[in-house]
């Protein structure tokens, strides 16, 4: 007879579950645009809602109503994906004056009317391309509320970069060690200190979940201490920790036992080599020991959080496997930049083979599982993610059908510019002649495509800028040789900038 486990539990009733949420989906009102406001669509909000994982509702998001993010720079925002929309500055404002205050209000009327343009171009996006799964307002699903005066239920900490790793795809901003050994910059003095701890401990008994991020959390001084102070003040608080895995140790371990933990360790690959080449400075095997070591200690609430980038794409359905044998959920992280390392910045061919192999993929047959379930339906959004990229490039390069006229207007534009600007540049620059040679070396003998066009209509923009402030000093620089002008036209040359403007 089939053992009762919460696991059992789980995949008896979730289909059931998510059947009446797929009827409810069409019986709730959702607000709808106008007064200023521009709503997500019905027919979206219903897509979303029949998969939605704790529930169809009719607000798409309620990070402003329940959860707080405070970034390296003293930043605070709605959550981790919504960097542009600052709601406040510590210690210039207090936490309490922050939550409380006027521009997270303003927010939480925005979020009200389904408005998702106030900083949410993220979801935007992912929402636009039906990949739910890893939106970050699962968390405050859980909590779900409208009220404007409660204290906040969720804090997220990125209050320091400090970090051992120097991953291909991470920055300065979230790694001290890129900082300092790829981008050779001081480091970030973060404004947290005692007063900002201090000014928790009110906070923390109406939290029901707070979570750490990095740099690597476990290596944060400053986690230690407000961890001990959580742990006091409201042990039944679930604690999220999204950790590189490359550190553990006795107190980590006493730590985890202490009170309800749950670990997201990252792996980008099963092969060592290319775990090593992307999550620079770790070695896979002493991450899987870790990671083994978290799953045992939080009691299986330890997740996989894998990034299919260009580099490992056709490693996602063995990452996808392997946590369903570990009997983990995944999640796939989105690579928003660097656009090289991205799979949005691909041609729509490329993409074309990424889909056409993802869709070839079968995974074990383990369906009746609640963990395998879930991560075939991760999976599956990021496979259609995929195929919406491969279209949306399509449509893009599509929309530059006039490609040669265009190129031609922008040339004879260029051209005029320069003619323009020769007129006020000093004599010791290259000269006209030599600067039409070297567009006509890169890009006028080739087969035009849009990144050509874009990099003319960039220096006709940049023409424009000198001329009308009457500076030469950039026009002095790149005009100094043919080489720095080669060099400044490459920069425009650049496949995955043009991508990058249309996501
Ligand atoms: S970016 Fe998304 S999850 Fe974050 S606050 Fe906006 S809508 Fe919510």
């Amino acid at each position: 007879m089939k053992s009762i486990t919460k696991n059992n539990i789980r995949t008896s009733f979730y289909p059931l579950w998510q059947q009446y949420n797929r009827y409810k989906a069409y019986l709730l009102r959702y607000p709808k645009s106008g007064n200023g406001f521009e709503a997500i669509s019905r027919a979206k909000m219903i897509e979303y809602n029949k998969v939605r994982i704790h529930g169809a509702k009719p607000i798409f998001c309620y990070n402003p109503f329940v959860n707080l993010f405070f970034n390296i720079y003293g930043n605070a925002i709605a959550c981790c994906r919504s960097h542009t929309n600052v709601l406040g500055t510590y210690p210039n404002q207090s936490i309490k004056d922050i939550w409380f205050g006027g521009k997270i209000n303003k927010m939480r009327e925005h979020m009200i009317h389904n408005d998702l343009n106030m900083g949410c171009e993220y979801c935007k996006l992912q929402i636009e391309s039906n990949r739910f799964h890893s939106l970050p307002s699962i968390h405050s699903e859980k909590f779900a509320t409208d009220k404007h005066d409660v204290f906040p239920q969720i804090l997220e900490l990125e209050l320091s970069n400090t970090c051992n790793l120097q991953c291909v795809m991470c920055s300065g901003r979230v790694s001290s060690s890129i900082r300092k050994h790829r981008e050779n910059l001081p480091p970030i003095v973060s404004p947290y200190d005692d007063a900002f701890v201090d000014q928790l401990e009110e906070f923390i008994p109406h939290l029901k979940m707070i979570c750490f991020y990095g740099g690597e959390p476990f290596l944060i001084d400053l986690y230690y201490k407000i961890l001990n102070l959580v742990i006091k003040i409201n042990p039944a608080i679930k604690i999220y920790v999204v950790t590189n895995g490359t550190v553990f140790n006795q107190k980590i371990a006493n730590l985890l036992q202490s009170v309800y933990f749950m670990l997201s360790v990252s792996i980008d690959s099963l092969k060592p080599e290319l775990f090593s080449q992307i999550r620079v400075g770790a070695k896979l095997d002493e991450v899987i020991e870790n990671f083994k070591k978290f799953q045992k200690l939080t009691n299986g609430n330890t997740i996989i959080s894998h990034t299919p980038m260009r580099l490992n794409w056709d490693e996602t359905p063995d990452i996808i496997n392997f946590c369903t044998q570990h009997n983990v959920r995944v999640g796939l992280s989105y690579v928003e930049g660097p656009a090289k390392f991205a799979l949005w910045s691909f041609m729509p061919d490329k993409l074309d083979e990424v889909y056409k192999f993802y869709q070839n993929v079968q995974f074990e047959s383990t369906a009746n599982h609640y963990t395998a379930i879930y991560n075939i339906q991760v999976f599956n959004e990021w496979k259609e993610q995929v195929k919406f990229f491969r279209d949306n490039n399509r449509n893009i390069l599509l929309s530059y059908k006039d490609i040669n006229q265009s190129f031609n207007n922008s040339l004879i534009q260029v051209q005029l510019f320069y003619k323009r600007l020769y007129e006020i540049i000093p004599n010791n620059c290259i000269t006209y002649e030599q600067a039409m040679s070297v567009i006509d070396y890169l890009v006028i003998k080739k087969p035009r495509i849009p990144v050509h066009l874009d990099m003319l209509n960039n220096i006709v923009s940049d023409m424009e800028d000198i001329i009308k402030k009457g500076t030469v000093v950039k026009a002095k620089q790149v005009l100094k040789d043919t080489n720095s002008f080669t060099e400044y036209l490459q920069q425009y040359l650049n496949e995955d900038l043009f991508w990058a403007k249309y996501y």
